[in-house]
């Protein structure tokens, strides 16, 4: 059976822009009959929370989300990515980077150096074998970063159609030795077996080097579907600064778990203002949706 996900990071509770984004994978997965899984990207350990995690699935079973099987946790499988690392660097796709956030920074601001996607500047790319030594030297501890050699890649988004990309030299592993997202991302979703990855259009950019590494891993390429993030009534991306962004500050405010709910399918065209729409009838109107206008233009 084809499967969805929702992969939140549990570093607090979910905001709307989250929930809607559930929300719209749930609609994405069930609507066409198919399994929805639920993993938690909690690699960073100083940032995440047992507490949040049940914080969010509270939130998601309130607004009628439900999933199968049980919760993933991403911070449980680290044998797993770094099986999937040991692959990439004993085929050569990787190479250390010593560059701290300053440095790559800095580069990004010199003549030629910038790019408007806030990609590798390339520093270690072809480091030099001294220079190596003297960082070695300093004592400072390589990341992980993907050969990525800017491969054009092209995919069908089922928002965007046709998308066009090129792999960028993310991070594989941080210096702290904890997997990095790029890579913990494509192992897990094959591992789940996703067949549908259905998310914010804030990861488009980063797309086309997790096509390439599911290549070079030899994992299935999941379909993509990458959607508008929500904003405020100001325009911009939805914010703390924007007041009652919580579930729980809904509810607080009188709101009911139904009712947010029809709000985040009204902001997609699935219920009319004031309408308390049910899941069943949110499926079918799904059904009849155009997934091009989830996309929140250029
Ligand atoms: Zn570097």
């Amino acid at each position: 059976m084809a499967s969805g996900r929702f992969a939140p990071s549990p570093t607090g509770p979910l905001h709307l822009g989250n929930l809607r984004t559930a929300l719209l994978a749930w609609l994405f997965a069930r609507s066409a009959g198919s399994a929805f899984s639920v993993r938690m990207e909690d690699l960073d350990p100083l940032a995440c929370r047992p507490e949040h995690v049940a914080g969010q699935l509270r939130d998601l079973a309130a607004l009628g989300l439900d999933w199968d099987g049980p919760v993933v946790t991403q911070s449980a499988r680290r044998s797993a990515h770094e099986a999937a690392l040991q692959h990439l660097i004993a085929a050569g796709h990787t190479y250390p980077c010593y560059c701290s956030r300053r440095e790559i920074r800095e580069a990004a601001l010199a003549p030629n150096g910038a790019d408007p996607e806030g990609r590798y500047p390339g520093t270690c790319r072809r480091l030099p074998v001294a220079q190596r030594a003297r960082r070695e030297a300093q004592g400072r501890r390589p990341a992980l970063r993907l050969q990525g050699g800017a491969v054009p890649i092209a995919f069908e988004d089922r928002v965007h159609g046709r998308v066009e990309g090129t792999v960028d030299d993310v991070v594989l592993r941080r210096n702290d030795g904890t997997p990095a997202y790029n890579l913990a991302v494509v192992v897990d979703d094959a591992a789940m077996a996703i067949e549908e990855v259905v998310r914010g259009e804030d990861l488009l950019a980063v797309t086309a080097t997790q096509i390439h590494l599911c290549r070079l891993l030899g994992l299935p390429v999941p379909v993509h579907a990458h959607v508008a993030l929500l904003r405020g009534a100001d325009g911009q991306r939805l914010a703390k600064r924007h007041g009652a962004v919580t579930l729980a500050q809904r509810l607080a405010l009188g709101q009911s778990p139904q009712e947010v709910r029809a709000e985040l399918a009204a902001s997609v065209g699935l219920a009319a203002p004031g309408q308390c729409p049910t899941t069943a009838t949110l499926l079918e109107r799904f059904g009849a949706l155009d997934p091009t206008s989830l996309s929140g233009g250029p």
